[in-house]
């Protein structure tokens, strides 16, 4: 006879993908245990996602306040105050963390503290604590990758320790030009350093559709931040406050730090998981297109599951585990439709398919695409940003992709998931009112241009 679990979910990591699977399924009346052996919130809470937005808000204010005589407001720039800009950076992140360990407790939610080894697929060992549980999921999530060859230490940072020092670099060097590097080279261009960025590929954010990525780079250009695209760092040496690094082309730049901004590897090893018969491949866990890993009650969420490594994919996966745990049946996730935002100046933000992934998976004849430029909208005049909204559209079928470069445009992001995930038809989105004077606005008119018939658009 087999003992009755204590817990119907273990959760392993309370990170994003964690705590939405404890949540959601203590929502459903399941019994939910939670172990985390650092904060609640993760990633995304304490290293990722929410300080970096308030660095990029600090960010953002200092660039107005150096041009508000521009807007007829007098202001003078004093200076970058990084204590202050990490005490609002704190404040934020600590404001969340205490409203998400209370809403931890209101539901029920057992919380057990401390390092959890994974030693059966119902059972993980937390210090001298056996936590059973007739489903478990791993949510072990992710940690800034290095090069080979390149220690983490002094001036050389990840994410992790740049989102903490307490002094502004002047010159500093960014590598990858990826997510991160984009996000950190424009907060430091913004507190005033001249940032290089090394980019091992031939364009930045070369996830994005291309367009998006030259739009990107003139921008940068005109903000002065300065890049080397196809550029492999090929070693670095710290040399007291001078960090030197040597390029794939026999170049060389110095800097005064250097950010490796080069991806993020699954935080999966010594855990367990092997141990117990997960199938896993280069550190993440496979999984069905329901995220059940190859050993009966095994589930896995977030990061650890190859993909993208965001947050709201996160959230998503565990609300589905925990759903699916409690017997109900949502439908697995589309990985395109998930949306993905960049919060440099200018943001990006896109969903759905580039025009060349369209073209590649549809035909080149069957793909259409127009670009709305953000000259004709009112509101980014206001806001004096530049950039556009480019729709890819199947011929005489509905829109595949969404991408679009602009301030603030990270919160267009809503409507074009709705039109992508939905998959509207340009003639259906053109009959919808948008409202005057937003910068929501450029998305109806890129869809009257592509309905053939363009208002505030050269034809
Ligand atoms: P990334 O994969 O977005 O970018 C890494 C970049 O480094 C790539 O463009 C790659 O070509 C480049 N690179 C790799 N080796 C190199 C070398 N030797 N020399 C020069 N360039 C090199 O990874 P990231 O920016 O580190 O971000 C990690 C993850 O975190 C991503 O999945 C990202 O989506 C996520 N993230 C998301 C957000 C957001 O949603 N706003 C913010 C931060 C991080």
């Amino acid at each position: 006879m087999t003992a009755t679990p204590q817990y119907d979910v273990v959760v392993l990591g309370a990170g994003s993908g964690g705590y939405a699977a404890a949540l959601r399924g203590a929502q459903l009346g399941l019994k939910v245990a939670l172990i985390e052996a650092d904060k609640v919130g993760g990633t995304c809470l304490h290293r990722g996602c929410i300080p970096t937005k308030a660095m990029l808000h600090s960010a953002e204010v200092a660039d107005q306040v150096r041009e508000a005589g521009k807007f007829g407001i007098g202001a003078t720039f004093d200076g970058i105050d990084m204590a202050q800009v990490g005490a609002f950076r704190q404040g934020v992140v600590d404001r969340l963390h205490k409203g998400l360990q209370g809403l931890v407790t209101s539901r029920g939610v057992t919380l057990i503290r401390g390092h959890g080894h994974v030693v059966s697929p119902a059972a993980v060992q937390v210090g001298p604590d056996l936590v059973e549980g007739a489903n478990l999921v791993l949510a072990t999530g992710s940690h800034a990758r290095s090069l080979p060859g390149v220690a983490i230490a002094g001036r050389v940072m990840t994410s992790d320790q740049a989102l903490r020092i307490d002094w502004a670099p002047r010159q500093p060097i960014v590598l990858g030009g990826g997510v991160i590097g984009l996000e950190f080279a424009s907060l430091w261009a913004s507190f005033g350093a001249r940032v290089t960025i090394v980019e091992a590929l031939e364009r930045l954010a070369p996830n994005e559709d291309v367009a998006i990525s030259k739009a990107l780079e003139r921008a940068f250009r005109r903000r002065g931040i300065a890049f080397k695209v196809g550029a492999r760092v090929e070693g670095v040496s710290e040399d007291g406050d001078v960090v030197t690094v040597t390029l794939s082309d026999g170049g060389r730049l110095e800097g005064d730090a250097l950010l490796v901004a080069v991806g993020r590897g699954p935080s999966t090893a010594g855990v367990g998981f092997e141990e117990i018969g997960v199938q896993m491949d280069r550190g993440f866990v496979l999984t069905d297109p329901e995220l059940r890993a190859n050993v009966p009650g095994v589930w896995a969420v977030g990061d650890i599951v190859p993909g993208l490594q965001l947050a709201h994919r996160g959230f998503a996966h565990g609300i589905a585990v925990a759903e699916r745990v409690a017997g109900l049946r949502p439908p697995p996730l589309i990985e395109s439709g998930i949306p993905r935002v960049t919060y440099c100046d200018p943001e990006i933000a896109s969903v759905g398919l580039t025009e060349a992934a369209a073209r590649a998976e549809h035909g080149a004849a069957a793909v259409e695409t127009v670009e709305y430029n953000l000259a004709g909208n009112g509101k980014s005049q206001v806001l004096a940003t530049q950039g556009f909204v480019k729709l890819v559209r199947l011929v005489g079928g509905p829109v595949v992709g969404m991408h679009l470069l602009g301030a603030r445009v990270g919160e267009l992001v809503g409507e074009a998931q709705l039109i992508v995930n939905w998959e509207a038809y340009p003639e259906d989105v053109a009959e919808l009112i948008h409202a005057h004077p937003t910068q929501d606005e450029a998305i109806g008119e890129a869809f009257l241009a592509l309905a053939g018939k363009p208002l505030h658009a050269h034809a």
